[in-house]
């Protein structure tokens, strides 16, 4: 790992990602009234350098760090994680091509991929997962550095647009939580929807996003057909309308532009400053 101490942070961008993460996390405990909503701050082509940023210790902020950060491009991903501490949880919520899977299952702290949308993904993580995960238990390394199960979101096509990845409601959304649900290097921990963005930018706490409705219905058919005990949990809510979906028992929020500001395109995008 690259000494983290080779790394530029500058205090006055420090200070203002700290600001802006401490006012979405009153906002997320404000709807929350208690619940345990966990925040996903989405770093996608912001540098390296404002992540840690948020991960290092601020006693004098009043805000615990960040941990839980969420990337959509494989190779952007694998690069932050080389460079940045293994604290890090990392969060693969971008679109998932088969391609990719056996990096991302080698990253040790990839803590979730929450865009696994067709059992051929859900087999080549699984087997990549499993390939490495023997490889650390059959090397000397110590048994705090094996990494774990990776964590699984399977995305669903609420607003069923062309455009949007994710499987169909119903049998495709059951059958494939099944499946990542017996796959031994994997672990389902619930359903992830993106939405139409129409409908994001109309959700307020009082108006029910359809997407939301739909992704909670698939939940708990899942959570029937499987024999469920333990509730799987909802990702949905982003910049737009993260208040609503927590509103509607949202689990996990994906917040980026809100903490980080506008984004960079992908071209002019620095993994590190
Ligand atoms: C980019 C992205 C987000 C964050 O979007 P903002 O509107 O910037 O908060 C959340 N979820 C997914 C899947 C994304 O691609």
């Amino acid at each position: 790992m690259t000494d983290v101490g080779e790394m530029k942070i500058d205090p006055t961008r420090a200070a203002a990602l700290t600001s802006q993460i401490k006012s979405v996390s009153e906002r997320i405990a404000a709807v929350g009234k208690g619940r345990n909503v966990r925040l996903v701050a989405v770093s996608k082509l912001k540098p390296a350098n404002d992540i840690l940023a948020l991960a290092q210790p601020q006693p004098e902020s009043g805000i615990e760090p960040q941990f839980h950060f969420g990337e959509n491009y494989a190779q952007e991903l694998a690069q932050k994680a080389e460079l940045l501490p293994r604290n890090i949880r990392w969060h693969f919520i971008g679109g998932l091509q088969s391609g990719h899977c056996k990096n991302l299952a080698k990253i040790p702290n990839l803590w979730c991929v929450s865009s696994v949308d067709t059992l051929k993904k859900a087999q080549l993580l699984d087997r990549y997962r499993g390939e490495f995960i023997s490889a650390f238990t059959s090397s000397s390394s110590s048994s705090s550095e094996v990494p774990e199960k990776l964590n699984i979101h399977v995305q669903v096509n609420t607003s069923g647009e062309a455009s949007k990845s994710g499987c169909a409601p119903g049998s495709e959304t059951v059958e494939l939580c099944r499946a990542v649900k017996d796959a031994p290097n994997l672990h389902l921990l619930g359903l992830m929807t993106i939405g139409a963005i129409a409908r994001s930018v109309a959700t307020t706490a009082e108006n029910e996003n359809e997407d939301f409705v739909t992704l909670k219905e698939q939940r708990d058919l899942v959570a029937k057909e499987l024999g469920l005990v333990d509730n799987l949990e909802l990702s949905m809510g982003m910049s737009e309308d993260f208040e609503g979906a927590i509103a509607m028992g949202s689990d996990e929020v994906r917040v980026g532009s809100t903490i980080f500001g506008t984004r960079p395109s992908k071209a002019d995008a620095k993994i590190q400053e």
